[in-house]
């Protein structure tokens, strides 16, 4: 595999960063992943619009305008020879002696680009079967909103679904309701049949992926309503699913150990996985 490292493409053996660089010391660095699909990226614009505003909220320097950002995108997509999988980009703050506040005016921020290959075929048998979640306290800080690799509370909720054998983590704020998944969005289908999602109100962050569905369930008149829901609610639901853009629409159907609805991924979900990619963006 290669990587994109400020300006040079090395086997991901050789790739590396300073000891120095303020994504290692302090998590100084934000992030994005975005799907490849038979070759093209899916909503880049939105993903890049998104970097943008994780970059300006942190004050943070772009390491490259955002055309040659994509040249480099699609450059490591090619030489990893990927046509279904993931492009991740990270940025931080630079390689500088460790130092709290922001380093000098000029200081080169880091750059890395990866692409990996995903096995469709894999995906498509889990959400057959649907997804398993728990659900765990939201012990993030307060600015989730932000893309950062600040992480570590979403590694100990995804480990702590793991050890459960699920493979995703819904976090729960302090007064009962779901903010969104570990690296997701969270989403029910009420008895009644309304979707629902929580709203982006700093607790969460923008998901892309969320933001396409929004898209599909305007267009096709679907029951929405854009408000937090509880824990309580989520085993009651009639269906449940995640967002996220290397999944886009994936059914959930287990909470807690409990079955969601009949146990089998709803129709909802299945119907907005079945209609994602014709919503979505493909450049
Ligand atoms: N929420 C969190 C915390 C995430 O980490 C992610 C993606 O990794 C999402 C939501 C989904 O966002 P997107 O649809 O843009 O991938």
């Amino acid at each position: 595999r290669i990587a994109y490292v400020n300006g040079r493409y090395l086997p991901h053996a050789e790739a590396g960063v300073s000891i120095d660089d303020r994504g290692f010391q302090f998590a100084d660095s934000v992030y994005e992943v975005c799907e490849i699909i038979g070759g093209k990226l899916v909503d880049e614009r939105r993903h890049m619009a998104r970097l943008q505003r994780s970059l300006d909220l942190l004050n943070m320097a772009r390491p490259l305008t955002e055309r040659a950002l994509a040249v480099v995108m699609r450059e490591t997509i090619r030489r990893n020879r990927v046509v279904n999988g993931v492009v991740y980009v990270q940025v931080s703050r630079g390689a500088i002696r460790r130092d709290f506040p922001f380093p000098p005016e000029g200081t080169p921020p880091t750059l890395v680009v990866t692409a990996r290959s995903n096995d469709l075929s894999k995906i498509e048998a889990r959400a057959d079967k649907g997804i398993a979640v728990v659900t765990v306290p939201d012990e993030r800080w307060r600015h989730v909103d932000i893309k950062s690799v600040s992480l570590l509370p979403n590694v100990l909720a995804k480990q702590a679904a793991r050890d459960k054998g699920a493979q995703e983590a819904w976090l729960v704020d302090a007064k009962g309701y779901v903010t969104e998944g570990a690296s997701s969005s969270a989403w029910i289908v009420t008895r009644d049949g309304v979707l629902v999602t929580r709203p982006l109100a700093g607790e969460i962050l923008p998901g892309v992926t969320r933001s396409v569905v929004l898209d599909l369930v305007a267009e096709q008149g679907l029951g929405f309503e854009e408000r937090a829901f509880t824990v309580e609610e989520a085993y009651a639901a009639r269906e449940a699913f995640i967002t996220s853009a290397s999944q886009s629409v994936m059914p959930v159907t287990q909470i807690d150990g409990r079955p969601v609805g009949n146990g089998a991924p709803g129709l909802v979900a299945r119907g907005l996985r079945r209609d994602y990619h014709s919503k979505a963006e493909f450049t």
